[in-house]
């Protein structure tokens, strides 16, 4: 199977929009033809080579679209389901066997390709680039997903703008719904308004939180986060002490805080808002691997509160991404307000529009 790519050869250089050839399906993978793809942050880090990726790859891992062929052996899918492709989890370990497979042993293996599958596709010049980046590749026009990351959708929504339920929204709008679970009613504070904390802004509107509050050092994100429900913004900006202003908001502190920032300091300062027996989420990657996060160590034990990480906000993408569109479908979690479609041919324009805010949530559309 021939068709169009954006291909990235060497770390840190651009996407490339190439012919390559795709393999034929073996048993339990699933051609998809792509409608939509998301660009994630992700895609970025392991473009510049931070995530340990093989080069040349096809990175892109929030892909959509309708399945055109299926290897022997699968059952899942059919030719011409639609589908949202989730990150890649083995179904073998333990944590994939007990309903956590966001957190599978070979999570980094199988979707960063630290030891890259040797699935690859053959390049006009002779040479091969990886396929089967979070189990997908879907920067392309076809995309070699397997069937185990192949979650089967309904029909009667816009399938090009589906791909983000894979990776980026279900990450904020799970790390609320399924994570911290608020209690209707409750508070929380979402450190963040790009694409993640924003998606947990409608997670926390689905939830029913009363007092809902983005923090965030830009206006117009602000703006965009109470238009989906956030209840009050705090530009940190304008308030230098960001535990004075969220207790302004909310005296007794707030129930739940997400850091979907990644700013230590801003972690810290929202901690001290944070109510007894509160709980903080974090989401964010930190800047590098080994640093360190300071938290009030009395404060914490004697206010009995918790702190604890979230991948994928602890979804399971086969029971959370038919959730995600099924309220999506009733208008209570209008995510496609977040989501701007450029044409898969400006893919480097968009990655930079994304990264200087013009656009929240960037989907590429193929056209096919
Ligand atoms: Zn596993
Ligand atoms: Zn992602």
């Amino acid at each position: 199977m021939k068709c169009p790519a954006a291909v990235v050869r060497t770390a840190k250089a651009p996407f490339m929009i190439e012919q390559i050839d795709v393999p034929e399906p073996a048993d339990g993978e699933v051609l998809v033809r792509i409608a939509g793809v998301g660009i994630c942050h992700t895609d970025i880090a392991s473009r510049d080579g931070l995530l340990g990726a093989p080069f040349p790859s096809v990175f892109g891992h929030e892909g959509a679209g309708v399945v055109e062929q299926v290897g022997r052996a699968v059952t899942r899918v059919t030719p011409g389901d639609h589908v949202v492709l989730a990150p890649a989890s083995d179904g073998l370990c333990e944590q994939c066997q007990i309903g956590a497979p966001m957190y599978c042993d070979r999570f980094n293996e199988l979707n960063l390709q630290t030891r890259p599958d040797t699935r690859s596709a053959r390049l006009t010049d002779g040479g091969r680039a990886f396929l089967k980046y979070f189990g997908q590749s879907s920067f392309a026009h076809f995309a070699l997903a397997n069937e185990r990351n192949t979650v089967k959708v309904r029909r009667d929504v816009p399938l090009k703008i589906l791909g983000p339920l894979g990776c980026g929204i279900q990450t904020g709008a799970g790390t609320v719904m399924n994570g911290l679970k608020p209690a209707p009613g409750s508070s929380i504070a979402i450190l963040g308004a790009g694409p993640v904390g924003l998606a947990a802004i409608l997670g926390a509107a689905v939830c029913g939180c009363a007092t809902i509050i983005a923090v965030d050092r830009v206006d117009s994100r602000l703006e965009l986060a109470r238009g989906i429900g956030a209840t009050h913004g705090i530009n940190t900006e304008n308030e230098p002490d960001l535990a004075k202003a969220i207790r302004a908001i909310v005296p007794r502190g707030v129930n739940s805080i997400v850091d979907s920032a990644g700013v230590s300091t801003l972690i810290g300062a929202a901690v001290g808002a944070l109510a007894i027996r509160g709980r903080l989420g974090l989401v964010a990657v930190p800047p590098t691997v080994d640093r360190k996060l300071e938290m009030p160590w009395f404060s914490i034990l004697n206010n009995g509160q918790r702190v604890e990480g979230f991948v994928e906000g602890n979804s399971i993408p086969d029971i959370f991404i038919p959730q995600m569109i099924d309220l999506y479908a009733q208008r209570r979690f209008p995510f496609d307000k977040l989501i701007s479609v450029y044409p898969f041919e400006a893919i480097n324009e968009a990655v930079e529009d994304q990264r200087q805010g013009k656009a929240t949530k960037v989907v590429l559309e193929t056209g096919a």
